[in-house]
């Protein structure tokens, strides 16, 4: 009876969520984010604006992300077709063989849309409200594996946030799944951050989400983009034209 009763007000909050999401939706043009472009809003709304709202300032393709982009291709064609791992990328082939040889339904780059009903949806689908990429899935009845691979050297800023949110949405497309076993594979650092949500808490989880796309919303209703004075100023931000921006890194 009370586990009835905690679970019908699960469901109500999370109508509530939607049916304010979609009210505010029905007022502006609709939106479309990402863990990264939600990520990139937070850290400076002045800096989501020039790369995201009017595409004036580009980021460079820095060396890390086309390594980073080659070895995803390597661990999923390893992962999902056994294609052999090149040599010079050995180091990573006893990780990779350990998910590879558990047990389950693999889905490698597997992408996931949303709508703003929370409804699953195709990552390309018009309605679509979030997006996402799951390096893998591995799903095993009940209990799913999700798992995001990095190529840093370092472990220790590991972001766990980009975890919850895929996992929020396997639970969508996929309802039988009760728990998400989500991890960050080091690949180069060695390591593997492990974390875990159940399907019983999504709807305390969304309240956080819903309430920072609401802030993305606010701004593009009001075309008001703030500068948020950060880390990457010294450097690492390409707004050349922002008063915070320090120049660039060793230039
Ligand atoms: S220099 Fe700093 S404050 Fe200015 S846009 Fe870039 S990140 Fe934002």
């Amino acid at each position: 009876m009370v586990a009835e009763s905690v679970c019908a007000a699960k469901v109500f909050v999370e109508s509530v969520l939607c049916f304010a999401l979609r009210k505010k939706r029905e007022k502006m043009k609709p939106i479309t984010w990402s863990y990264s472009s939600l990520s990139l809003y937070k850290q400076c709304p002045k800096k989501y604006y020039h790369l995201k709202v009017v595409k004036d300032v580009k980021e460079p393709l820095g060396e890390a992300l086309v390594f980073g982009n080659v070895i995803h291709k390597i661990a999923e064609e390893y992962v999902g077709m056994g294609k052999p791992i090149p040599a010079e990328h050995a180091s990573i082939e006893p990780a990779l063989k350990a998910l590879k040889e558990m047990p389950g339904e693999k889905l490698c780059e597997n992408r996931l849309g949303l709508t703003v009903d929370l409804e699953p949806c195709g990552f390309f689908d018009k309605a679509v409200w979030w997006r996402g990429v799951a390096d893998l899935i591995i799903l095993q009845g009940e209990t799913a594996l999700t798992i995001d691979y990095k190529t840093g050297k370092k472990s220790q800023y590991a972001d766990l946030k980009q975890l919850e949110i895929l996992s929020l949405a396997m639970f969508k497309h996929f309802p039988k799944i009760k728990r998400v076993k989500a991890g960050l594979l080091f690949l180069y650092a060695n390591d593997f951050i492990k974390t875990a949500y159940t399907a019983d808490k999504q709807s305390d989880l969304w309240v956080d989400w819903v309430s920072d796309v609401g802030q993305l919303e606010a701004s593009v209703k009001s075309d008001v983009w703030n500068p948020k004075p950060n880390f990457t100023c010294r450097g690492w931000c390409p707004v050349t034209s922002c008063v915070h921006n320090q120049g660039a890194r060793n230039g």
